[in-house]
């Protein structure tokens, strides 16, 4: 007999609708004291079955929810099972296997593996694990991982946080087989890309950004394109390749514009400039000289991890596109790019039509985009959707 979690009177109705995330004020009682990372039944007041999950008293999610069938243990059949499935949307649906393919093998709540991401990068798998109980079956996954994927090796990443929210030590590290060489790298939309695993920032790519970046290389030929937060030079390469007049990509991070400056070279392209600065200050040193640009991306990172920091990520926003206004030439394409979860595309349009009337300038969306399809959104759980895109004209 497992554990069972049981609910409070009236709060089971989230997680009949299959959202996975059991926090503690939800919960009434725990019976048969489960070990942080154990298997428990969750159960509704009334006594019934909702669902099944691992066990973390040390998380503010006490419980994540894998399976709603009863009496269906979670065990490496299971989570072989689960990884199956998100493979067959990647390969069967999607058909992005191939040599040196590049992709989100898994991504957590969106494949109903809360706690979980798996990226592809050719031969190398990365895993990242962001929950106890998925971490603690860290064997069972690898062996999983192998058996679907026959890679050469799997490296661990871990995000800064996750120990103290979930309870658990994790460290960068090889999990199994080789260590990825140092030019490693990705076919994406026929071009290469090299992919640091074990120092990039996250994963080692921003593989979401995969088919915006070929979306906006379609709108580049003869202009002159501004990449503003390109890491390793994915929307200012492809600008270059499809034939933009110059390219200028900024990042504040030496080792990223490093691998862009690889990357460059990697693809034959040549009008393309890097330059390491601060994206705020620079972009109004760039106005101030009168530079002027045809298209511009603005691609930031995550601005808030929580609600209390949203009106101060908004002004972040709102600050950098009052300066990519600026940069514009009548009839330029802004690329409004926003990772952060918790603002919603709705709130990127509101900021939008602010600082637009503010600028005199009219802009109009031509394209509301999301992040390339390996990143589902599981309906169920809605919050695993988080990168917005707007395409818009800016007269
Ligand atoms: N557009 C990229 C992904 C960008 S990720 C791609 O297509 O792959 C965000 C980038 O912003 C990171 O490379 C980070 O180094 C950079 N960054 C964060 N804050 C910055 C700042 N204030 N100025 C310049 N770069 C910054």
């Amino acid at each position: 007999m497992s554990a069972k979690v049981i609910l409070k009177a009236k709060r089971a109705q989230p997680f009949f609708g299959r959202h996975p995330w059991v926090f503690a004020g939800a919960i009434e009682r725990v019976e048969g004291a489960p070990a942080d990372g154990a298997e428990v039944d969750l159960v509704s007041h009334g006594g019934n079955f909702v669902a099944r999950g691992l066990f973390n008293s040390q998380s503010k999610i006490h419980v994540r929810l894998y399976s709603w069938e009863e009496n269906v243990p979670l065990d490496e059949a299971f989570f072989r099972n689960r990884l199956a499935t998100a493979l067959r949307l990647r390969h069967d649906v999607l058909k992005l296997n191939g040599p040196d393919a590049g992709y989100r093998v898994c991504f957590s709540e969106s494949d109903y593996l809360s706690g979980m991401v798996v990226d592809r990068y050719g031969d190398w798998l990365t895993v990242q694990f962001t929950a106890l109980g998925i971490a603690s079956r860290r064997e069972t996954i690898v062996s999983a991982l192998r058996e679907l994927l026959n890679p050469k090796g799997i490296y661990l990443r871990t995000e800064k946080g996750v120990g103290k929210l979930e309870g658990v030590e994790l460290h960068d590290q090889l999990l199994w087989g080789e260590p990825p060489p140092p030019d490693l790298s990705i076919l994406e939309n026929g071009m290469r890309f090299l992919v640091n695993l074990t120092e990039g920032q996250k994963t080692g790519y921003y593989l979401d950004q995969r088919d915006n970046r070929a979306a906006v290389a379609r709108l580049a030929p003869g202009k002159r394109f501004l990449d503003a937060f390109c890491y390793s030079g994915g929307f200012g390469l492809h600008a270059a390749r499809a034939g933009a007049a110059e390219v200028l990509c900024l990042d504040g991070s030496e080792p990223a514009l490093e691998l862009a400056r690889r990357n460059a070279a990697l693809n034959g392209l040549e009008n393309v400039a890097f330059e390491r600065v601060n994206v705020f200050n620079h972009l109004g040193t760039l106005a101030t000289s009168g530079r002027k640009f045809d298209v511009v991306v603005l691609d930031p990172p995550k601005f808030a991890r929580n609600r209390g920091a949203i009106p101060e990520a908004l002004k972040g926003y709102r600050r950098l596109h009052q300066l990519a206004l600026k940069l514009l030439a009548p009839d330029g394409v802004l690329v409004s790019c926003c990772c952060t979860g918790l603002i919603t595309m709705l709130d990127l349009e509101e900021m939008l039509a602010q600082v637009a009337v503010e600028a005199k300038r009219d802009v109009q969306i031509v394209e509301r985009r999301g992040p390339a399809p390996d990143h589902p959104v599981a309906v169920t759980c809605r919050e695993s959707g988080y990168l917005k895109c707007l395409v818009s004209r800016v007269l």
